[in-house]
């Protein structure tokens, strides 16, 4: 079913996302971890796509597993700017083959000491997402950045270029993980302001590894509010604590959003089954 479609119905959604692994001989842990996530039955799952593209057939086959398999709406990922636009018609072609409709249309992180953006290929996600519109009937999915993307001079300029990419065919956009409420709101505001009215997915992420987690805000710039600090000082040298109060903040913000009108929830799991089933448990009725 295409993701648009779900997101037209009057209730709330909830999403998880699962990586595929790097090399094969993990294969098989993180296809039971996405099976388990399946089992949970959220509205859809989303499979990531590694950066260089060169693991682009694990995605293309556990989304197809999730999908015939456990009957799992999915969502392909799909970066470009490492890829040329041969590879691209490539991974359209075996998503079609599956039957698989919607695909997050990614740019990918620009790697360090590269030639790319590869010459006369893909810069920026919205030429992707214009590839993918004249190659096939798909959902199509984008990021977007509630505190800016890290490369944009400012925030105005980050959402003139997320009109952009929304007008060139994006059916609904979810966002980077953030941890205060209220940057969503205000992002949401901001983006309305600028005539961009596709539904917005948003990205939450239960913290368990608290070292990953602020290495990864260093590098997006996501700032991590006191309350927040806190509980990482307290908790963050006792992984199942942490696991613990990681779940519940990250279920406080969800019972927020949704009190304020968020409809859509994005849960990066990570290829984590219990902490997945641990947020379906603290919303099973607030989401019936
Ligand atoms: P774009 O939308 O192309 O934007 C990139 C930058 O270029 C921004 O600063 C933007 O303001 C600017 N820009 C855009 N268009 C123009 C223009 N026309 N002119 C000038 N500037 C412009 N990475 C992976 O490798 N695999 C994944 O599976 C993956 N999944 C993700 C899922 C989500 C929900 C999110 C939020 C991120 C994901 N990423 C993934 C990371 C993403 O690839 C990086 O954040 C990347 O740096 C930007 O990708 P984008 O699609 O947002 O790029």
């Amino acid at each position: 079913m295409k993701i648009r479609d779900i997101l037209k119905e009057e209730r709330p959604t909830i999403s998880f996302e699962v990586f595929p692994p790097k090399t094969m001989d993990n294969y098989a842990s993180v296809e039971r971890a996405a099976t388990e996530i399946a089992k949970l039955h959220p509205d859809f799952m989303s499979i990531t796509y590694g950066a260089g593209g060169g693991t682009s057939d694990y995605t293309v086959n556990i989304a197809s597993d999730l999908m015939h398999r456990y009957d799992t709406n999915v969502l392909a990922h799909l970066t470009c700017v490492s890829s040329t636009r041969e590879k691209v018609k490539d991974v359209l072609g075996k998503l079609k083959e599956q039957k698989i409709e919607n695909i997050l249309a990614l740019r990918g992180d620009i790697p360090a000491n590269t030639d790319t953006p590869l010459p006369g290929q893909y810069h920026y996600a919205s030429e992707l997402i214009e590839d993918i519109k004249s190659q096939g009937d798909f959902c199509i999915g984008a990021a977007c950045y509630p505190e800016g993307h890290v490369e944009a001079a400012n925030q105005k300029e980050d959402i003139r270029n997320l009109k952009t990419k929304v007008d060139a065919g994006v059916d609904f956009l979810t966002t980077q993980m953030f941890f205060d409420n209220s940057i969503l709101y205000s992002f949401l505001y901001r983006i309305r302001e600028a005539g961009i009215t596709v539904p917005v997915l948003a990205g939450i992420m239960p913290v368990t590894n608290v070292k990953q987690i602020k290495r990864s805000c260093d590098l997006s710039g996501t700032y991590l509010p006191t309350r927040f600090k806190s509980i990482a000082d307290k908790f963050g040298n006792n992984p199942a604590a942490m696991k613990q109060a990681g779940i519940a903040y990250a279920t406080e913000q969800i019972i927020d959003l949704l009190a304020n009108g968020v409809k859509g929830i994005h849960v990066y799991s990570m290829n984590k089954p219990e902490v997945a089933a641990a947020i379906m448990n603290n919303l099973s009725d607030i989401l019936r």
